[in-house]
C-alpha cells in the first residue's frame, strides 16, 4: 500500500495554530501589546475599529526590527526570546512561542512598519493570508507598528462566530486593562472608532489602577506588601465594604503577566473570611514576583494559566499578608476597647425619679372636617392596584409614609407634582389619591375573594422568615416570600417597560455613581431600557453616571445595588433583541429588590405580598422558573391526621 502521510504546508499549519492563539480580535490585541512590551517600548498606542473586527493597530516606540527580522518574524516558531529549552525556565518576556505573528498573518490582512533606532530607514511589509504582498524600504519613526485588518477574512465560519461589537469590545477592553495594569511604567493610549478610551501616563501601580478603574477606586484600596524568599507580593485589595456583586475587578499578575488562578483566588477569599456579605466579591490587584524557574507558563497557549512549584506555600503567604493588611488598615472587626465613656449612663442617674411623659393634644383636631380626610389614603379612591397596572408603586411592600402615622403626610404643593416626572396627566386623579402606598389598596384576586378568605382577624402568618401561610377556603396556601415578591416586581417592571409609562421620583440631589469604563459602556447601552423603568439620567461623564430620577418602587439607597446586579447579570453581553433585554433587566431588578428569605414581614406586608402574587399574570412561578407557592387542601391535612 502506498504511504499517505504528508507534512502540512506552512500556511495550513499556521491557520491551524491560529485557531488556538487567535480566537477573537481581543487575542490579536493581547499578542501585539505583549510584543510591544517585550520590545521595551515606553509608549504604546492601541487603535481599534468596530471592536477590532475591521482594525487592530498597535504602535510602539520600542527597539524595532532589522530587515531580516522583519521578514522572519512572520515564520512559525520564529522568536528572538528563547534560544534553547533551558531558557524556558528563566523567562522574563511575555512571548516565547514564536507563533503569534505567523498565526495572525495566516488569517488576516497585515501591515507592518518597523525601524531600529540606529538605522536611518525602516521596513514596510504587507502580508495577507500568509502571502507576502510587498516589502519596501521606508522612512519611518523608531519602533514598530502592526495593523491587522479584516480578521478571519479567509475563514468565514470563524468570522460569523464572532459576537456583537459590544461583547468583542469588552474582551478587547479586558486584554488592554490586563496589559496596562501589569505595566504601569509604560504610557498607554487606546482609541476605539476614533474616540479616546484611555490615556494612561507612566505611573505607579496605585495611579494606574485608579486610571483604569475609576476615580473613586483610590479610597477603596488597601495596600498589600510582603517580601519572602519564595515570593514578593505587592498590590492592593479593596476594603470589604466596597465588595461588588461581580467578579469583574480581580487581577493576579505573576512576573508582570496577567494570570487566572482559582487556587490563589481562594487564598484571597480566605483572607476576607467573615468580612464580606454573602455572594459579594472583593476587588483585588495583586502583583506577585517569583523566581522564573519556579513556574511553568508553558501549559496553556494563551499563557493565562501557570503552574507554581510550591502552591501551598504561596497560598499561605498570600492569605496571611492580605489578612494582615486588612487588619492593619482597621477593616477587620476589632474589639472595641476604646469605648466612648460619654455613652455610659452617669452613675447618679440611678437616684433620679422617672419623669411622667406629658401628653399633647391637638384641640383643633376634627376627624370629620374635609381637609383632614383628604390627607388619608382613601380606600375607595386608591384605584385597583395591581390589576389596573397604573400604579407603579404597588410592588413596594410598604411605604415609609404609611408607617409614620396618619397625620404625617405633607400637604401637596405646587412643586410636589414636579417630583413625579413622566406621569401621564390623564392619570392625574389617581396620582392625587396617592400612588405611593399599597397598604390600603383593595386588590382583586382570584384566590382570595372576600367570601372565600377566612374571616379571621389575622389572615397570614410568616414562618421561619421565609414562608407566608394563609388559610383559603379549600385549605391553605404556603407562599415563598422571596420568589413571590420577585414575580410581582418582575411583572411590574416588564409592564412599565413595555407600555412605557413608568413614573419616576425625582431626586433632590442627583446621585453620582462611579464605574469603570467598560461598565460605563454597558450602562450607556442599557440606558434606553433603564429609562423605561423610570430612571432619569443626566448627561454622563467619562467615569460616572448622574441619576436625577429613579423608579418609584426603588429607594435611593438601593440604586447602586440594582445597577451592580444588572452589570453582573449582563457580563456575558447584552441580549440583542429589545424584548429579551427588557426581560433580563426586569429579572435582574426583581432579583435585587425582592424581599429576601430571612426578612421579617409585618402582617400588612404579608397580606400585600400574597394578594400581589395572586394578582399576577403568572403567579405560579418566579421569574427564574421556581414554584412560588404550594397549596394544601383540608382533605390532605385530614388524611395526615387519620393515620
Ligand atoms: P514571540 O513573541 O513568541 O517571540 P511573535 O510571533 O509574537 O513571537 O513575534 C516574533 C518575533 O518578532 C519576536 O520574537 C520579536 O523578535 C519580533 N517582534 C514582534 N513584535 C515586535 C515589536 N513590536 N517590536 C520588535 N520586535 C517585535
Ligand atoms: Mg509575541
Amino acid at each position: 500500500m502506498s504511504s499517505i502521510i504528508q507534512l502540512l504546508p506552512d500556511h495550513v499549519a499556521n491557520q491551524i495554530a491560529a485557531g488556538e492563539v487567535v480566537q477573537r480580535p481581543a487575542s490579536v490585541v493581547k499578542e501585539l501589546l505583549e510584543n510591544a512590551v517585550d520590545a521595551d517600548a515606553t509608549d504604546i498606542k492601541l487603535i481599534i475599529k468596530d471592536a477590532g473586527k475591521s482594525l487592530v493597530q498597535v504602535i510602539d516606540n520600542g527597539k524595532g526590527m532589522s530587515v531580516t527580522d522583519a521578514r522572519l518574524c512572520f515564520e512559525r516558531h520564529a522568536t528572538s526570546k528563547i534560544r534553547q529549552a533551558e531558557d524556558l525556565f528563566s523567562l522574563c518576556t511575555k512571548g516565547f512561542r514564536g507563533e503569534a505573528l505567523a498565526s495572525i498573518a495566516a488569517i488576516a490582512h497585515m501591515e507592518m512598519k518597523t525601524r531600529q533606532d540606529q538605522e536611518e530607514l525602516g521596513t514596510h511589509i504587507v502580508i495577507e493570508g500568509s502571502k507576502f504582498v510587498s516589502q519596501e524600504v521606508a522612512v519611518l519613526p523608531k519602533g514598530t507598528s502592526f495593523a491587522v485588518k479584516n480578521l478571519f477574512f479567509n475563514i468565514p465560519a470563524r468570522r460569523n462566530f464572532l459576537k456583537s461589537d459590544t461583547v468583542e469590545f469588552r474582551h478587547v477592553m479586558d486584554e488592554f486593562q490586563r496589559v496596562a495594569l501589569a505595566h504601569p511604567n509604560i504610557h498607554f493610549t487606546f482609541y476605539h472608532n476614533g474616540s479616546e478610551m484611555y490615556n494612561l501616563p507612566a505611573a505607579g501601580y496605585r495611579q494606574r489602577i485608579v486610571g483604569i478603574m475609576s476615580g473613586k477606586t483610590n479610597e477603596k484600596l488597601v495596600p498589600v506588601n510582603e517580601d519572602t524568599e519564595i515570593i514578593n507580593v505587592q498590590g492592593f485589595v479593596c476594603k470589604p465594604e466596597f465588595a461588588k456583586k461581580s467578579r469583574g475587578e480581580q487581577f493576579f499578575f505573576v512576573n508582570d503577566r496577567f494570570i487566572k488562578s482559582g487556587y490563589l483566588h481562594h487564598a484571597v477569599m480566605a483572607a476576607y473570611e467573615g468580612l464580606l456579605k454573602e455572594g459579594s466579591q472583593p476587588s483585588y490587584f495583586l502583583y506577585l514576583q517569583v523566581p522564573p524557574n519556579t513556574i511553568d507558563i508553558n501549559i496553556h497557549p494563551t499563557k493565562t494559566e501557570i503552574k507554581f512549584d510550591d502552591e501551598q506555600a504561596l497560598y499561605a503567604i498570600l492569605r496571611a499578608s492580605i489578612k494582615h493588611s486588612l487588619g492593619q488598615f482597621n477593616v477587620a472587626p476589632v474589639l472595641d476597647f476604646d469605648r466612648d465613656s460619654n455613652l455610659d449612663t452617669p452613675y447618679h442617674y440611678k437616684d433620679l425619679e422617672a419623669e411622667t411623659p406629658t401628653i399633647q393634644i391637638d384641640g383643633n383636631f376634627n376627624p370629620f372636617t374635609d381637609d383632614k380626610t383628604n390627607q388619608h389614603y382613601s380606600k375607595a379612591n386608591s384605584g385597583s392596584g395591581y390589576s389596573s397596572g397604573s400604579s407603579s408603586s404597588s410592588g413596594a411592600l410598604h411605604s415609609g409614609s404609611s408607617y409614620s402615622g396618619y397625620s404625617k403626610r405633607v400637604e401637596p404643593t405646587a412643586s410636589w407634582e414636579s417630583l413625579y416626572v413622566g406621569l401621564d396627566l390623564d392619570n392625574a386623579e389617581s396620582i392625587e389619591s396617592s400612588p405611593f402606598t399599597f397598604e390600603n389598596e383593595e386588590v382583586t384576586s382570584s384566590l382570595f375573594n372576600d367570601d372565600e378568605v377566612e374571616q379571621a382577624s389575622q389572615k397570614t402568618y410568616q414562618i421561619h422568615k421565609k414562608y407566608i401561610v394563609s388559610p383559603i377556603k379549600s385549605g391553605m396556601v404556603i407562599v415563598d416570600q422571596q420568589r413571590a415578591h420577585q414575580r410581582i416586581l418582575y411583572e411590574q417592571f416588564l409592564l412599565n417597560m413595555t407600555v412605557n409609562q413608568a413614573s419616576s421620583q425625582q431626586l433632590l440631589f442627583p446621585l453620582n455613581l462611579f464605574y469603570s469604563s467598560d461598565e460605563m459602556a454597558l450602562i450607556e447601552e442599557l440606558k434606553p431600557s433603564l429609562e423605561t423603568t423610570g430612571f432619569v439620567f443626566e448627561k454622563a461623564q467619562t467615569d460616572h453616571i448622574v441619576i436625577s430620577g429613579i423608579p418609584v418602587n426603588i429607594t435611593e439607597s438601593e440604586v447602586s445595588l440594582v445597577i451592580e446586579q444588572l452589570l453582573s447579570d449582563l457580563q456575558e453581553g447584552i441580549p440583542a433583541s429589545s424584548y429579551s433585554q427588557n426581560d433580563t433587566i426586569a429579572k435582574s431588578m426583581a432579583k435585587s429588590l425582592a424581599v429576601k428569605t430571612g426578612s421579617y414581614l409585618t402582617e400588612t406586608e404579608q397580606d400585600n405580598l400574597v394578594n400581589g402574587l395572586f394578582a399576577c399574570k403568572d403567579p405560579n412561578i418566579s421569574p427564574f422558573q421556581k414554584p412560588t407557592f404550594i397549596t394544601m387542601r383540608v382533605e390532605d391535612i385530614d388524611k395526615k391526621f387519620a393515620l
